[in-house]
């Protein structure tokens, strides 16, 4: 079995988790309702893309979650 040559030092393995920090979800409020949404995705509150509905609001509630 491989085994690591050196201990990871403290300092290192901070290093090394910074990386997989996790970082706040992006969200933007919905120009027709004022729903947070996704930027880029269809409103799941009302089914408005871009100004125009894309979709109808009950059905875009099982599409998209925010
Ligand atoms: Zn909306």
């Amino acid at each position: 079995m491989a085994v690591p040559k050196k201990k990871v030092s403290p300092s290192r393995a901070g290093m090394r988790r910074s990386h997989q920090a996790l970082t706040a979800s992006a969200h933007i409020e919905c120009s027709n309702c004022g729903e947070l949404k996704r930027p880029h995705h269809v409103c799941s509150h009302c089914g408005h893309y871009d100004g125009r509905e894309v979709m109808a609001a009950d059905k875009a509630k099982g599409v998209v979650r925010v």
